[in-house]
């Protein structure tokens, strides 16, 4: 890896997050969409456990491990993901105070 880590762009995020997980035999076989998005809740959940133990280090893990299997599974299904962020903060920029909820 010749580029420094923090500046990698979110799609070369994505490339190495994914070129990892193939190297490592993840994604030997056919992955199971419902699985692998579940795994990513996990890692939400481990994080929230983290945080209900006080456990501050471990947290900023699982919020790692979140983003580290999002990429992944953005670059198994070839999602350009930062192009589809802009489009949904243009979006979203467009909104309704509250999105329109009354709560
Ligand atoms: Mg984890």
């Amino acid at each position: 890896m010749t580029k420094e880590l923090r500046t990698l762009t979110l799609d070369e995020w994505a490339s190495l997050c994914h070129n990892i997980a193939v190297e490592k035999g993840f994604w030997d076989e056919k992955r199971n969409l419902g699985e692998a998005l579940m795994l990513i809740v996990t890692e939400l959940a481990e994080a929230m456990e983290s945080y209900r133990v006080q456990d501050g280090a471990n947290f900023k893990e699982e919020i790692a491990d979140t983003f580290i299997r999002l990429f992944d599974l953005c670059g198994g299904l070839k999602i350009d993901i930062a192009q589809e962020i802009i489009k949904k903060t243009e979006k979203n920029k467009n909104r309704p105070y509250k999105h329109g909820k009354i709560c």
